[in-house]
């Protein structure tokens, strides 16, 4: 699951209260997962249309997005280097992505930008909250990981230790690498380490808590528990990266672009 970057743009919540919040919403529907208030298209609810909504001007503002959201999957299904791998590495693992299957544009909770669904093996862009190619294409890098992950692993998303596992690596190799490729020349190796883990293992615990209806000291017990194998596995990009290794720098080099407050 993508958790909206607690730091962007509306800058009215602070960390503590998104992740309330996402567990709140957990909790409301008491059934987690898919069944969670997250993703309220997924159980064929239609948003409410309202007279207010009409009055402001914002009904049919849906499928605006989802034409947009739909663009921008195209194009960086199309042209960005790191989509690309991940197409690629997919269809190698025996998972080829078909985009009309496969991704999904929908209506979210305001708390997420995107989300993986392994019942359908899905991914859910969500058009509300992702309206940039460079945060769609950032939400695709990170569900495509677990989508990876599926696909390699059957990974269970209901068990939190996996769960844990494929958020540790789709921080690692998505947002937190953007991050650490920005602080090098002002920081030192161990610094840049240090902080690198660290923002691997909030976003991780972020995403975990946003899933499950857990505590935060079981969300972080879950993350030290898989963290150094979870943390080193740096398939398919690592791999990929050390045979081709123009994609890398040139995917760093886009990290500004990416939307994501560092
Ligand atoms: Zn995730």
């Amino acid at each position: 699951m993508t958790v909206k970057n607690e730091k962007s743009d509306d800058g009215k919540r602070n960390e503590g209260d998104a992740s309330k919040e996402a567990v709140t919403a957990d909790n409301a529907s008491n059934n987690g997962l898919w069944g969670s208030d997250m993703y309220p298209e997924r159980k064929g609810a239609k948003q409410k249309r309202s007279w207010f909504n009409l009055l402001i001007g914002a009904a049919g503002r849906e499928s605006i997005d989802k034409v947009k959201c739909e663009e921008n999957v195209y194009r960086c299904i199309k042209d960005s280097p790191i989509v690309k791998l991940m197409v690629g590495a997919l269809k190698s693992s025996g998972c080829e992505i078909d985009m009309r299957r496969h991704i999904s544009c929908e209506v979210c909770n305001p708390l997420v930008t995107g989300g993986y669904d392994s019942e359908l093996n899905q991914v859910v862009i969500c058009q509300n909250m992702a309206h940039s190619e460079n945060i769609v294409r950032g939400v695709l890098l990170h569900e495509m990981i677990h989508m990876f992950d599926y696909c390699r692993n059957k990974l269970d998303m209901k068990n939190i230790d996996h769960l844990a596992c494929t958020e540790i690596r789709a921080a690692n190799i998505g947002h937190c690498s953007f991050i650490s490729s920005m602080l090098q020349g002002d920081s030192s190796f161990i610094n840049i380490k240090a902080t690198h883990q660290n923002c691997v293992k909030h976003k991780a615990k972020m995403s975990v808590m946003a899933v499950h209806t857990v505590s935060e000291e079981v969300a972080n017990a879950a993350i030290e528990r898989v963290f150094t194998k979870c943390y080193n596995d740096l398939e398919p990009i690592g791999r990929r990266i050390r045979r081709n290794s123009d994609d890398m720098p040139r995917a760093y080099a886009e990290a500004h672009l990416y939307g994501y407050n560092c």
